[in-house]
């Protein structure tokens, strides 16, 4: 994961970098450094912890040209001496890297057996040594760099800054790199959005491609011939806009109440722009839905309404689990890949593996120029813009919304499943109020001092009830664990007790029967049982009545837990936009 953030021009570069990190924090916020030039050295800054308001005035002076980067640690802890940039033993130059090196074992071997050493935990002082190394069988750095990069296995980007000079090289593969070209100078940053409110001309950079900017002149090559190579400049739809809190204490309600809209943009997807996607899903042998975390419950939600709107048979997998599929995928078979990032490493691993077997790839994705989207013969966005917090809100609904429409769209009911959003918009015009805000916090102040909560669903709403319980997992650090009420009696019920809490999600389904079967088996048990229902009924002592949405309503039945998930977090005195461990854009499997 991690972010990295580089720039050289007219502008303050520490100043300029350190915005750019915060920008960048949703990807890993253990620790941060930035390197900046000052005179004929390289100085560097580093600290553990979020760089939360951190602002270089009179810390840092004005600098043309720095490099910085926020880390989510995968090799050593998150100290202030494993962060980074890590600087070469002569001080020549320093290096930042997001991903693993995942043959640093046998690197390091080799390294120490030369005689290197080591100052930190970390994977990314091995790849310092190894151009160190380099730069003894020829003074090029960037030849160096390039021949360091070829040893390295594992999904890596890196970015260098050398001493004395104004230069920047910066490495990619697996994990986004793009570059920026504004009027004043130049940025390199794991995303557009870090830089959008500075420039709109980008240059995105695909695998084992290689960036150098040396005094004003930008030149891109190819890592594995060392060629140099021509490169075109794209110019980005989105500006930066919604990216500020508007009012909102965090960024996790902002995006949960943007949902009336973003649902709708979902599906602003004309039928002849759906058209090649479809014609797609009814021609292949299998389709495939694949994601990792909130995204894989949206896979699995997509998948169900292909199978019950679309009548098509298609499968979910869970990225990280799609290896035993490796074999099985076959030029006749698509994959739907959905990812917010577009990043995601397990994802892009099962999106190879269907590639090399010449399945088609279709995906929806949040991030606009992501490797996914890249990767795609069929790529959607999901247009919700930009979603700063970490745990995904309205990047699932919009997906799947998008997935709804597809379903629906597979059997020439395109226009039906675009009024059921329109109309879930509608609903949620009035949605977020504060009478629903008091009910949810009530129902959070009471949930403080639980341990356990078991969420069900059946049906639509299976994958509701594990999104919804794994979203509070995210911001409350509390054991909620969602499942099929169907399950309910082959184990989970072993563990309700008096006062367990036990919330229930019920549409106005075939469904409803056996959920008011399950709740009242947790209600004979002494559970404490909650509905999010259409309507009162007995056998909930508390319930949060939602008006139906119809086709649409599993859309609905997820933002009740997103708000609870949010106000039970803020309670218990967490960072919702910022939970523990956890980073936004998951680069490293
Ligand atoms: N593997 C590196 C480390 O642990 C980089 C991790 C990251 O991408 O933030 O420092």
């Amino acid at each position: 994961m991690c972010g990295i953030f580089g720039y050289s021009g007219k502008g303050n570069a520490p100043e300029i970098v350190v915005n750019g990190l915060k920008r960048l924090e949703y990807r890993g916020y253990d620790s941060w450094g930035i390197a900046y030039q000052k005179k004929n050295k390289i100085v560097l800054y580093k600290k553990a912890g979020e760089i939360g308001n951190f602002t270089c005035s009179r810390i840092i002076p004005k600098a043309p040209i720095a490099i910085g980067h926020t880390r989510w640690a995968t090799h050593g802890r998150a100290t202030k001496l494993n962060a980074h940039p890590h600087e070469s033993v002569d001080g020549r130059f320093v290096l930042a890297q997001n991903g693993i090196v995942e043959n640093f074992q046998e690197l390091k071997s080799k390294l120490i057996s030369k005689g290197y050493k080591f100052n930190s935990e970390t994977d990314t002082e091995i790849i310092v040594r190894l151009v160190e190394d380099n730069l003894k069988k020829s003074d090029c750095l960037l030849e160096a760099v390039r021949l360091a990069f070829l040893d390295l296995k594992g999904r890596n980007t890196i970015i260098l800054l050398e001493r004395d000079k104004k230069h920047i090289v910066a490495v990619r593969n697996g994990s986004p790199l793009v570059l920026g070209i504004g009027g004043d100078g130049i940025y390199f940053a794991s995303d557009t959005l870090s830089f959008a409110d500075q420039t709109d001309r980008v240059i995105f950079l695909n695998d084992f491609e290689m960036a150098e900017y040396d005094n004003g002149k930008l030149r891109l090559f190819d890592v594995n011939s060392g060629e140099e190579i021509l490169y075109k400049e794209k110019k980005l739809p989105q500006n930066s806009a919604g990216i500020g809190k508007e009012g909102y204490d965090h960024y996790m309600l902002k995006e949960i109440v943007e949902q009336k809209h973003t649902v709708r943009e979902a599906v602003q997807y004309s039928q002849s722009e759906l058209r090649p996607l479809i014609q797609a899903i009814k021609t292949a042998k299998n389709i495939y839905v694949v994601g990792a975390g909130t995204a894989g419950f949206a896979a699995g939600q997509i998948a169900f309404f292909l199978r019950k709107y679309g009548g098509i048979h298609a499968i979910e997998l869970k990225s990280c689990e799609a290896g035993s599929y490796r074999n099985l995928f076959s030029k006749d078979d698509i994959v739907i890949a959905v990812s917010q990032s577009g990043e995601t490493a397990d994802t892009i691993e099962t999106i190879e593996f269907a590639k090399e077997k010449g399945a088609k790839i279709g995906s929806v994705v949040n991030m606009i120029g992501s490797t996914i989207t890249r990767m795609s013969d069929y790529g959607f966005l999901s247009r919700s813009g930009p979603e700063i917090c970490v745990a995904s809100t309205k990047a699932f609904t919009a997906q799947i919304s998008w997935g709804l429409l597809i379903a629906k769209a597979v059997v020439g009911k395109y226009e039906e499943a675009k009024q059921s959003i329109y109309f879930l918009s509608e609903i949620l015009q009035k949605f977020f109020d504060q009478k629903l805000f008091i009910q949810i916090q009530e129902i959070a102040r009471r949930m403080v001092n639980i341990e356990h909560c078991f969420v069900l669903g059946k049906g639509q709403n299976s994958n509701i009830a594990t999104e919804g319980a794994l979203k509070i997992k995210e911001i409350t650090y509390k054991h909620f664990e969602g499942f099929p009420a169907g399950e309910l009696k082959h184990g989970v019920i072993a563990l309700i007790e008096k006062d367990t809490p036990v919330i229930s999600i019920v549409s106005n389904d075939d469904d409803k029967a056996d959920l008011y079967s399950a709740v009242s088996e947790v209600k004979a048990r002494g559970a404490w049982t909650i509905g999010v229902a259409k309507s009162k009924n007995d056998l909930f002592d508390d319930s949060i009545i939602l008006r139906d949405a119809g086709i649409a309503d599993p859309i609905l039945n997820v933002i009740p837990f997103q708000l609870l998930s949010y106000f039970l977090g803020v309670k218990l005195g967490n960072n919702p936009d910022k939970p523990r461990n956890l980073a936004k854009s998951v680069t490293v499997k």
